[in-house]
């Protein structure tokens, strides 16, 4: 199931780096979960979905890279936003890590406040849903930070679930989503929904959008979508 609030994953051997981490990540915060190995990695995510891995290069039982590749290659985890912290800072390392699927990288010893930076701007960049930004399609404001939903500049009374759908869909205009795409961005991969119930989600949230509810479009024997047009 999706959480609450937004977690970390440190994958990290070094305790002195994951506790530094951990506490520079709370205070902005993040949840945050440490494991110290590749395998315990692999664990965590058959029963948890973080918003990001900082996954480490050098693990005692198997390289980081490695377990990049492999989440790479399941399907589930092919979007799941990475940043490797790694000791070399060999060009071709850099290189290596890139081509196996990372977003970013970072070459230790870094600074909390830039880890930070690169944490929030390939959030923004990857899953713009989970960005701290207000976003706005015509008359319809959503502020992520305060949960709040307005339109026409009036605040709306919406319920979560709806709230979440909403999120998602305007995080990405004039694009159009499966019931079962929807289930899986919105209410996690673990969730054991049924597709209807999107249907249902998508019928309260227009009728709590009011004047605003076109811009829900059903998208015949497809899906659901939001758009101006
Ligand atoms: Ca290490």
């Amino acid at each position: 199931m999706a959480t609450a609030l937004p977690t970390i994953l440190i994958v990290e051997d070094e305790m002195a780096i994951v506790e530094l981490v951990s506490f520079s990540l709370k205070a902005a915060g993040w949840e945050v979960d440490a494991v110290h190995s590749t395998a315990e990695a692999w664990d965590y995510l058959q029963n948890k979905r973080p918003q990001l891995i900082l996954l480490d290069w050098m693990l005692p039982d198997q390289s980081g890279l490695r377990l990049l590749s492999r989440i790479r290659s399941d399907r589930n985890f092919s979007t799941l936003p990475i940043i490797m912290l790694t000791a070399k800072s060999m060009e071709e390392d850099k290189v290596a890590g890139l081509e196996q699927g990372a977003d970013d990288y970072i070459t230790k010893p870094f600074s909390p406040r830039e880890l930070n930076a690169r944490i929030k701007a390939l959030i923004r960049r990857k899953t713009p849903e989970h960005a701290e930004l207000e976003m706005q399609v015509g008359a319809l404001r959503l502020d992520p930070v305060s949960c709040r939903v307005s339109v026409n500049d009036a605040q709306i009374e919406i319920g979560h679930a709806e709230f979440k759908l909403l999120r998602f869909l305007i995080a990405h205009p004039e694009r159009v989503f499966t019931r079962s795409q929807l289930l899986d961005k919105v209410w996690g991969d673990h969730a054991v929904l049924e597709e209807r119930t999107v249907d249902v989600h998508v019928l309260r949230l227009r009728k709590a959008l009011g004047g605003a509810d076109s811009l829900i479009k059903t998208v015949r024997s497809v899906g659901y979508m939001l758009s101006e047009k």
